[in-house]
């Protein structure tokens, strides 16, 4: 990976986990471009706003990540603007709590459109750039704690976040001579705007008493250790940042 100012891609970033990680990723020293969908502009301007006032560079992608045009324009647009991509954070998720026995047809696409064809978007499209530019990379999506045990209520959601566990670890081979990782972050309940849609469903769920809320740092913390070019030897894997949740 070249010494020169790595770039970043975070999706998702209007709010939640994903802010929290590109203001981490800025921390690190890293340039970065902020995505989430065209009605948060307002969001990302004063995420990018934050991002500069720590002496990086930014710019806002805003796109639906879903939808393959999008991606390809903004990742165009990262290169071209903030000269190359080093660091993918597919990051934007979308949730929703309904029993398989109501669930119809088009909220369960939605779900994978989102969380399993966003993230392949994201990586085929920053997977392709990184090989151009020859020199290394990372790339990280967002699983779930539901992307290793299931949930009544979650099956659209938990599917999804096993999916991409999957797609994952196959892209991480395909990747592997170009020193390329590509891994995902598996968290457990952390306290965002997600958390709070999945509200009083928490008991629902069965997630625990005894099992902490977490923060979005931790998992920011996890994902800018990835990031890192000393992260080399760690590919393919879902790392848990989840409070004991589930145990690998
Ligand atoms: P959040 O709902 O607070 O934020 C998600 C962001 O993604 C929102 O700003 C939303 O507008 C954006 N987004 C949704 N669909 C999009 C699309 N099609 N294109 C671009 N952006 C889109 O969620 P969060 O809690 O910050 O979660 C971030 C990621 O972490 C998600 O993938 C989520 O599934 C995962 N996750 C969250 C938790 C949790 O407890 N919060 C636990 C495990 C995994």
């Amino acid at each position: 990976m070249s010494d020169s100012t790595r770039v970043a891609f975070v999706s998702g970033a209007a709010q939640g986990i994903g802010l929290t990680i590109a203001l981490r990723l800025a921390d690190d020293g890293l340039d970065v471009a902020v995505n989430d969908i065209p009605s948060k502009k307002t969001e990302l301007a004063e995420l990018v706003s934050q991002i500069e006032a720590k002496g990086r560079r930014a710019i806002a992608v805003p796109g639906d990540v879903s939808v393959e045009e999008d991606v390809r324009n903004a990742i165009d647009k990262v290169v071209a603007d903030l000269g190359g991509l080093d660091v993918m954070v597919a990051n934007a998720g979308i949730l929703v709590v309904t029993p398989v026995v109501d669930i119809d047809v088009e909220e369960w696409d939605r779900v994978f459109a989102v969380n399993v064809r966003g993230v392949m978007l994201q990586y085929k499209y920053a997977a392709k750039q990184m090989i151009k530019q020859g020199r290394g990379g990372r790339i990280l999506g967002a699983s779930s704690v539901g992307g290793k045990r299931g949930w009544g209520g979650l099956s659209a959601y938990c599917s999804s976040k096993f999916a991409v566990r999957g797609l994952t670890q196959s892209l991480s081979l395909e990747l592997a001579t170009h020193n390329i990782t590509v891994n995902s972050y598996a968290p457990g309940i952390v306290a965002t705007q997600m958390a709070q849609d999945l509200g009083a469903g928490l008991t629902r769920v069965g997630m625990s008493a005894e099992i902490p809320v977490g923060k979005p740092e931790s998992v920011a913390s996890i994902v800018s250790y990835l990031a890192k070019p000393e992260a080399s030897f760690i590919t393919g894997q879902a790392i848990s940042p989840n409070g004991g949740s589930v145990f690998d």
